[in-house]
């Protein structure tokens, strides 16, 4: 290739679904050209925009002298490796997303824009062997410089000179002043990435885990899948630390996707105090700089373990090793707005691109995942039993028809709280619906507070008197009359503050937190709340599906789903599913102690067959049940879906546009897709739009997707397209 035959092929982040040629500077820029570099082009009317060389072609399809000059290439190396880039480009074209967007979305912030990057390098502080408390008095220090003494006292282990500023802030110079009068050192990381120490596992493995682990390291060096189906408690977390442990030893890295970090600190603290290695955790809390170092470390090696929630998955490995998604049936995992993807899937993907094994850990995997194994696509290792002492919980279907109320506690469950307090046990009490009552509706004239722009009711919160919509957040003041015939209103429905006021009445000396997301706005005050679980502090503990997942509360001997029928007749065909993972989670909270446990399921229909199958059978032989009723109406994972959702103010302007999509789309397949729509969105408006879905079905993925395609193309060429707002969502996993 002559200079005058090079074309770049430029990934630029633009709603179009396309790469953009660009030719060369002719300066004699010394650096050889090669996909992963950024480099600055003017777009448009942009002049100076950040894009990503993917491909270096001798040929365009463009007439060279409508191609623009690229104005420079920004980094000195390619920012990922051209196995990534193939990557990232493997996931726009399965999800039909602009390959511009999708690289984009998967750099930290601080690379998506022009500015180079050098290797970070930072330190580690911890204490000096030679001072004493003689040597501090002596020396003239300041305030600050002594609490930045007494927290390394506490903590005898290097601290990361991040996690110091988290604490003190601007702490630099007094670090360098404790550095300069002996008192501190530092170390580069160097010292300690390289580190592989590992602590030794203080607990003996049962059988189970034992096969488990042995039956994974047998295929480590494959592209083998594996479901670690283990009820909450057996201990999965183990099987991954050990699988772990001997992936790091022959110098791999590891990547390990959690739902959501934030509410299991304790699960961090585990891998923390097992591996002494270098690990990259990704949290909420990270600056863009650290951002960027935790993207860097996890790139270049240095970060053994790296730790993150969805974004995660686009993290790039130096040398990976093994792929693990904990709790894989989670909703999280899957992106609700713009670029829709589910990081499980796409860690499958990767996995099995770079020929090593993905685990993927729960006690309700996802039907899908069922459906894998019973294919013989996955691996099915079970853990059959709890981990430890620990024992099955009991389970008690309450049937609350006509039975005396405390607002939505009956009184047997109160009874039963009672018994538990008394012998000093705890108690959680699970309702997914935040604030204090759901409606709220005049008797008299039938006026109800409804969000103006979702016509959805609105919540009642007591603890900052204000009417909130959990649809699309808005919020106005709370009223007490009818607007227009100036009646009192009724408040209707009960969410968790109701059940704190009524246990609080019911109970006045028990300690009664709240955890939703109300309760945990603060920083770090989920930590504390848990704390305060775990050291006895907290009697009952009520709460949202936030406290339903991955806790380990030992002293729990009572859990309580207080609403269990929302879910039962929803119009998502995954509603079953979901309502049964959420049982079971609610129920993996009790008796993981010492103390056997007993969940109470408040119901108005303890007929409802899916109750008796999880409750007599459990969760495996629902989800066999629930997988039949999908294969006979053609259900996924039966079939493949995809499903446009469109937007817009005028609903006219949404059906002329699902209208002319769907004829379009009928004429590319010919009858080999199934169309349903247009329909509603479940929720019909949101923010003042109203919502609706055309639904894509086919019974062979590859005949879904490249009809797809096509079919793009020639919607965003459509005039119609721009006047309402749309998306493809590929395996959609909800139907709101
Ligand atoms: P899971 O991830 O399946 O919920 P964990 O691995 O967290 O289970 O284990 C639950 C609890 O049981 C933890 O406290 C863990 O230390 C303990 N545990 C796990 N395996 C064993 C074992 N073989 N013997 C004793 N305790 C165990
Ligand atoms: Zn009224
Ligand atoms: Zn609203």
């Amino acid at each position: 290739m002559t200079a005058k035959n090079i074309f770049l092929s430029v990934a630029i982040p633009t709603p179009l679904r396309r790469l953009f040629d660009y030719l060369p500077v002719e300066i004699t820029d010394h650096r050889i050209l090669q996909p992963g570099l950024r480099v600055s082009v003017s777009f448009g009317k942009r002049k100076n925009i950040t894009g990503i060389i993917v491909a270096i072609n001798n040929k365009t399809n463009h007439p060279r002298h409508k191609l623009k000059k690229i104005n420079c290439i920004i980094d000195d190396k390619p920012i990922v490796n051209i196995e990534h880039l193939n990557f990232l480009n493997w996931a726009s074209n399965y999800y039909h997303y602009p390959i511009g967007e999708v690289i984009y979305n998967a750099l930290p912030i601080l690379l998506r824009k022009n500015n180079s990057i050098t290797d970070y390098e930072y330190y580690y502080w911890s204490l000096s062997n030679k001072q004493s408390s003689s040597d501090i008095n002596s020396k003239n220090i300041s305030l600050v410089q002594i609490k930045i003494l007494n927290y390394f006292q506490k903590n005898k282990t290097p601290i990361n000179e991040f996690e110091l500023y988290k604490i003190f802030p601007r702490a630099k110079r007094s670090l360098l002043a404790l550095e300069k009068v002996g008192l501190i050192k530092k170390e580069t990381e160097k010292k300690l990435e390289n580190s592989t120490k590992i602590n030794k596992r203080s607990i003996k493995l049962n059988e189970n885990q034992n096969t488990a682990i042995n039956k994974i390291l047998d295929l480590i060096n494959t592209n083998s899948v594996f479901l670690l189906d283990g009820i909450t408690g057996s201990g999965k977390t183990e099987v991954y630390m050990s699988v772990m442990e001997s992936v790091i030893k022959s110098k791999k890295q590891c990547l390990v996707l959690l739902p959501e970090i934030g509410l299991t600190p304790q699960l961090i603290q585990r891998f923390k105090d097992r591996f002494k290695v270098h690990m990259a955790i990704q949290h909420s809390g990270l600056s863009a700089s650290e951002r960027l170092k935790y993207w860097q470390d996890a790139k270049t090696g240095k970060a053994k373990i790296v730790l993150g929630t969805r974004s995660a998955v686009w993290t790039p490995l130096l040398n990976p090793g093994i792929y693990i998604v904990d709790e894989e049936h989670d909703l999280s995992y899957k992106q609700h707005s713009g670029f829709q993807y589910s990081a499980r899937d796409l860690m499958i993907v990767r996995a099995n691109r770079d020929g090593v094994p993905a685990i993927l850990g729960s006690a309700t995997p996802s039907l899908e995942t069922i459906h894998n194994t019973e294919k013989n696509r996955y691996i099915h290792l079970v853990l059959p039993v709890r981990a430890g002492v620990a024992k099955q919980p009991k389970y008690k279907l309450l049937d609350i028809k006509n039975k005396k109320m405390h607002g939505p506690l009956s009184q047997i469950l109160i009874n039963e709280i009672d018994k538990n307090l008394k012998t000093n046990n705890q108690i959680l009490l699970f309702l997914n619906r935040r604030g204090y009552a759901t409606h709220l509706y005049c008797h008299h004239c039938c006026w109800k507070a409804e969000c103006d722009r979702c016509e959805i009711p609105l919540t009642y919160h007591k603890s900052n008197n204000r009417l909130n919509c959990h649809h699309c957040g808005s919020s106005k003041k709370n009223i007490k009359n009818c607007p227009l015939c100036a009646s009192e209103l009724l408040r209707l429905g009960h969410g968790t503050e109701r059940i704190e006021e009524v246990l609080s009445k019911i109970f006045p000396k028990s300690n009664i937190a709240r955890i939703d997301r109300d309760t945990t706005q603060k920083k770090d005050s989920m930590d504390k709340y848990l704390s305060k679980v775990h050291s006895g502090q907290i009697d009952i503990l009520i709460g949202t599906q936030m406290i339903a997942k991955g806790h380990h509360f030992p002293k729990v001997t009572l859990a309580a789903i207080v609403d269990a029928d929302r879910g039962l007749f929803s119009t998502d065909f995954r509603a079953g599913e979901r309502l049964a993972q959420l049982f079971m989670q609610v129920s993996g909270r009790t008796g993981r102690g010492e103390r056997e446990g007993m969940v109470i399921v408040q119901t108005y229909n303890p007929e409802h067959q899916l109750f008796h199958n999880l409750i007599k059978h459990g969760y495996n032989y629902l989800a066999k049940s629930l997988l039949k009723e999908r294969k006979c109406s053609s259900l996924p994972p039966y079939s493949y879906m995809a499903l446009l959702r469109v937007e817009a103010h005028n609903i006219e302007e949404i059906k002329h546009f699902i209208k002319h999509a769907s004829i379009q789309l009928k004429q590319l397949s010919k009858n080999k897709l199934l169309l349903f729509g247009p329909i509603p969105a479940i929720i019909e408006k949101h923010g003042g739009r109203f919502r609706y879905q055309l639904i894509i079905q086919a019974t062979n993925r590859k005949i879904l997707h490249e009809h797809l395609d096509k079919w793009l193309e020639n919607l965003e060429k459509t005039k119609n397209s721009k006047k309402v707002r749309w998306s493809l969502d590929i395996d959609p996993q909800d139907m709101n």
